[in-house]
């Protein structure tokens, strides 16, 4: 049985890249949990008048490489481990791609989906009101996660200004344009991963028009699906799926199209030309690269056995429990891990707070420019580490990650 705990999972996958590293016992210790964890409950006003209470979480994981950075998630299965397991997967993730910031996560325990516009305001303003003190641009600096949006980003923004009484723009990222937001911040998970596919496809040796299937059509899944074919220059999109199920179709399904059925119908089922498949089966297909873009556990010990996907490149976090990943080693699938795949959001979120920072705002040519060097250079550093190593991918992508932080630990004399 998979160990389905995602923070269990990330101390795991530290443990043995510790061993690797040879790290002494104290900094092994203090990068199995956070330095800091903070519990909210936060009363907001329904519009039925009634009060409801929600539980939150901002969790600052380690602030060795400078100050925490890390979405804000509002899920109805969100825990603290799941946010602890988040926070410890943007410490070495702000680290892999090499930017000077540390980890960090927040979480809501809510449906957003059975709320209105209003009740979500409040939500954000709320939790705003809470955290006001604990965040800063040196401090700890929140961004969109699953179900959080600009819109909401734009609500915090504006709470943490009210209370503050001046402009601080670089506080929060993932802020819509006029707010002080940056050109392609929106595609910038997606758009990142892509660049990584490229790099590996090239490694394996694999060319031409890559078939490729989506799980998860919200904000990463949807600009994957989009964007693969434009930065590979072609493509084959043959399954999406969402959270209703999905479609598929091995002679292709148009990107566009189905962005736009999805946005007119809130899913992806009943795409016409397209034949249902079950999430299940979809991350089964034999296709050339897989992109899981949901949420935790997605590929366990269960269904390992059958991934087929020559490149797996988790655009989500933490798709993968490590029984399963020691299985799709073992099968020859070249796993892009998620920290290394999905940086691309955080990197810009990155360079988001350097602009607010000298008020200067960069096209969106310089944004992508910058991005693929990150994105680039990374990945030849955790694929020139998994050559010397011998090992996966994702160890190496922990090696790199880790040893940065741990040095980093290390001249601060906290070890
Ligand atoms: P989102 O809320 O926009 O989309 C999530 C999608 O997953 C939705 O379409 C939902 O229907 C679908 N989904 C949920 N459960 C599913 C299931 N069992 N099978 C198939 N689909 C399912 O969220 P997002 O921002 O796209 O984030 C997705 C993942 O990517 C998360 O793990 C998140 O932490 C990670 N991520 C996102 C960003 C970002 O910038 N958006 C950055 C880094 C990592």
């Amino acid at each position: 049985m998979s160990d389905l705990n995602p923070f269990r999972n990330a101390q795991a996958q530290l443990d043995e890249a510790a061993v690797i590293l040879g790290l002494d016992k104290a900094t092994h210790e203090l990068l199995r949990w956070p330095m800091r964890e903070h519990r909210f409950t936060l009363p907001v006003r329904m519009d039925s008048g009634e009060t409801r209470i929600f539980h939150a979480y901002r969790i600052q994981y380690n602030a060795a490489r400078g100050p925490t950075k890390g979405g804000l998630r509002w899920h109805p299965d969100e825990t603290i481990d799941t946010v602890r397991a988040l926070a410890a997967w943007m410490t070495w993730k702000t680290s892999v791609v090499d930017i000077p910031l540390g980890g960090g996560k927040g979480g809501v325990t809510c449906n957003p989906k059975e709320m209105s516009e209003r009740e979500k305001e409040r939500l954000a303003r709320a939790y705003i009101r809470a955290t006001a003190d604990l965040l800063g641009v040196d401090r700890d600096v929140p961004a969109p996660d699953v179900y959080t949006t600009p819109q909401i980003m734009a609500w915090m923004l504006d709470e943490y200004e009210t209370i503050k009484g001046h402009s601080h723009p670089g506080v929060i990222t993932g802020k819509p344009l006029p707010l002080g937001g940056s050109q392609g911040r929106g595609d910038a998970t997606a758009r990142g991963g892509i660049y990584v596919v490229r790099e590996a496809a090239k490694t394996r040796k694999l060319s031409g028009d890559l078939s490729y299937a989506v799980q998860g059509f919200g904000n990463a899944g949807q600009f994957a699906a989009t964007l693969h074919k434009e930065i590979l220059g072609s493509g084959k999109l043959v399954a999406v799926s969402d959270s209703g199920g999905g479609v598929y179709n091995k002679n292709g399904l148009d990107p566009q199209k189905l962005v736009h059925h999805k946005r007119e119908t809130g899913r992806v089922g009943g795409f016409p030309g397209a034949e249902p498949i079950s999430n299940e089966a979809l991350l089964e297909l034999d296709v050339d690269v897989l992109y899981p873009s949901a949420l935790e556990n997605a590929i366990t010990g269960d269904n390992a056995e059958r991934i087929k996907a020559k490149i797996m490149c988790e655009l989500a976090n933490g798709p993968t429990t490590p029984d399963a990943d020691k299985i799709l080693h073992k099968n020859g699938v070249f796993v892009l891990p998620d920290f290394l795949a999905n940086a691309g959001g955080v990197t810009v979120s990155y360079f988001e707070q350097v602009q607010n920072t000298y008020n200067y705002y960069w096209t969106l040519e310089d944004v992508h420019q910058q991005l693929d060097r990150r994105m680039t250079s990374a990945f030849a550093a955790v694929h020139a580490m998994s050559q010397k190593q011998k090992v996966h991918m994702r160890l190496a992508a922990y090696l790199v990650a880790v040893s940065r932080v741990a040095e980093a630990c290390k001249l601060r004399g906290w070890v």
